[in-house]
């Protein structure tokens, strides 16, 4: 058997579903064990991994992410890693999911933020009953983006412009990751907080990934976009995090949230020499500001 990987493309999936005489969805629980080898949880020693079926017919894989010394709430959910994975691949919908635990109270809810959440069909491999059920089945009565929000606006997973833009009067040398960073902010979705933000990570091998701030409408299981930026990194086959040798932010000048002081102290923590540079810019072209720190 291949090794576990984050991404199948559509045909690669559909020849493994033939092969094993079944469906795409019946596919999914199949991937789920070798998945979990993926998955870094240094601290509980507890692996998860969420395969899912994208519309386009891609298989995504996420697995939980822990960071030893920091509080808890730096981790990052294997289903949240799964939804990052679609959005890092411009994946528009999620269709169905198998996951090796039932998905925990903070996922049913971070799963709202996608169009048609309540449709998506999950399988938890450790039941007995290897069964789709809807996430309405395990989130009945859910709080979500349209208790705050507009239905129209654009949800996880949909286009996001938020017409972030940097000043280019300032004199200062160019950044490699700059502009990454800010295309990873103008794709966040945080419409609860108008606070989006972006990263960019470089690694020693001259690899560039991004992340985008994601927000969950109960505020608590929003992902960071450092998080997410690790998210890419994990994905794109990055191991030690001690190879991550620079690091950009994109966040908006008096924001009503900050990421820099979380990023900055999950950064030290996982890469001490990795400098963070913070751009700050307002959503107005013409009254951009900066701030430069390292
Ligand atoms: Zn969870």
């Amino acid at each position: 058997m291949d090794p576990p990987k984050f991404l199948i493309q559509a045909s690669e999936a559909q020849s493994m579903a033939e092969a094993a005489s079944l469906t795409l969805p019946e596919l999914l629980p199949t991937l789920v064990s070798a998945a979990q080898t993926l998955a870094r949880p240094p601290i509980s020693n507890y692996r998860v991994a969420a395969v899912g079926l994208g519309s386009s017919g891609r298989i995504f894989v996420g697995v939980n992410l822990e960071f030893p010394g920091l509080p808890l709430h730096h981790a990052v959910h294997a289903e949240q890693f799964l939804v990052t994975n679609l959005s890092l691949n411009a994946e528009p919908r999620l269709v169905s999911l198998a996951v090796s635990a039932a998905p925990c109270g903070h996922c049913r809810q971070f799963l709202q933020e996608v169009r048609g959440a309540g449709d998506v069909e999950i399988l938890v491999t450790s039941h007995s009953t290897q069964q789709f059920s809807p996430l309405s089945r395990f989130l009945p009565h859910s709080f979500g983006p349209s208790d705050l929000q507009h239905l129209d606006s654009p949800l996880l997973l949909e286009p996001h412009h938020n017409a972030l833009t940097l000043p280019q009067h300032v004199a200062l040398p160019p950044h490699k990751l700059k502009l990454p960073a800010l295309d990873a902010a103008n794709k966040s979705h945080a419409p609860y907080s108008a606070s989006p933000s972006g990263v960019a990570l470089l690694d020693s091998l001259g690899n560039v990934f991004q992340g985008s701030y994601v927000e969950s409408a109960a505020f608590n299981p929003s992902l960071g976009p450092l998080q997410a930026a690790l998210v890419a990194f994990v994905a794109g086959g990055g191991h030690d995090y001690h190879r991550i040798v620079d690091a950009v932010l994109v966040e908006k000048d008096a924001a009503a949230i900050k990421q820099e002081d979380t990023a900055r102290l999950l950064l030290q923590s996982i890469s001490p020499n990795c400098h963070l540079t913070t751009f700050l810019c307002h959503s107005q072209p013409h009254s951009d500001q900066l701030n430069f720190s390292l």
